[in-house]
């Protein structure tokens, strides 16, 4: 039996393939720790040899490293699972979860991944390779320094790219402004709030560095926020000329991405990976 999980800053999905069935579950992140969960699934179905997860924070060889917006009692989740069971984890950024399941969607050894949700995060496969950086932090393009923002980011700045496009950020904004709800980037337009022009200005800048530090040849957008407005694909078509490295535009293909949960399909991967 085999357990996956894509957890992020609001939900914790999971599937357990049994011989007969998949059992799924969407579950509450913050009402839900992880280790917890993980043992609560191991006393049900104590058959599991393998797990597989997609986590929505930093994490290095089996050891979560932050996870801002997710409630983490166990941090070196790979060695305490794997001492204390017969069975393998295997736990990665969601992000390198997702662009993994991207390239094997477009059998594509050069792709870089966009994504727009609660947070803005990337990550590229190089000629097949994922890169990874010295603590697997590499492409952390959300943090990039970009303009000062009047409020912090989790990481501690408040320059970041992501304090201007990505969901939190907008919501960040929106308490600024003593506006309530979630944020919408149409109300938001019909409103004539300028938040949403910072956003498209600021997604631009970072579609537009991501392209021109790593020359994809596919760059995939997805993410909550990407789903609920297609239009910023289209946007970033038109305009990524205006800021991006001209030579490194040449047969890049801009798309949005076909699978429901990239993350998910990742951690599915995991289970061929060696590297650690
Ligand atoms: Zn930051």
């Amino acid at each position: 039996m085999k357990l996956f999980i894509d957890i992020g800053g609001t939900h914790l999905r999971s599937e357990i393939y049994t011989a007969e069935m998949i059992h799924r579950e969407k579950l509450s992140s913050q009402e839900h720790d992880l280790a917890d969960y993980i043992k609560q699934c191991l006393a049900r179905y104590p058959d599991i040899s393998f797990i597989g997860i997609s986590f929505a924070g930093q994490v290095y060889q089996g050891e979560i490293l932050s996870a801002p917006n997710i409630r983490i009692t166990t941090k070196n989740i790979k060695e305490y699972f794997e001492s204390c069971y017969p069975l393998r984890l295997e736990i990665d950024n969601d992000l390198n979860c997702a662009v993994m399941a991207e390239a094997s969607y477009f059998q594509e050894a050069n792709i870089a991944a966009l994504y727009v949700g609660t947070g803005l995060g990337a990550a590229v496969i190089d000629q097949g390779r994922l890169i990874r950086g010295f603590h697997n932090q590499a492409f952390e393009l959300g943090h990039i320094p970009y303009k000062e923002a009047p409020f912090l980011c989790g990481c501690g700045k408040n320059n970041c790219v992501e304090l201007f496009a990505s969901g939190g950020g907008l919501e960040k904004r929106m308490r600024y402004n003593h506006k309530e709800g979630k944020p919408d980037l149409k109300k938001l337009k019909d409103q004539g709030d300028n938040s949403v022009e910072l956003f498209e200005d600021a997604l631009l800048h970072a579609a537009a560095t991501l392209v021109s530090l790593a020359n994809p040849r596919i760059l995939v957008l997805g993410g909550g926020i990407v789903e609920q407005n297609p239009y910023l694909i289209q946007l970033l078509k038109q305009k990524i000329g205006t800021k991006a490295f001209p030579s490194a535009l040449e047969g890049l293909t801009i798309t949005g991405t076909a699978l429901k949960n990239a993350g998910m399909d990742g951690a599915k991967l995991l289970e061929r990976r060696e590297d650690g």
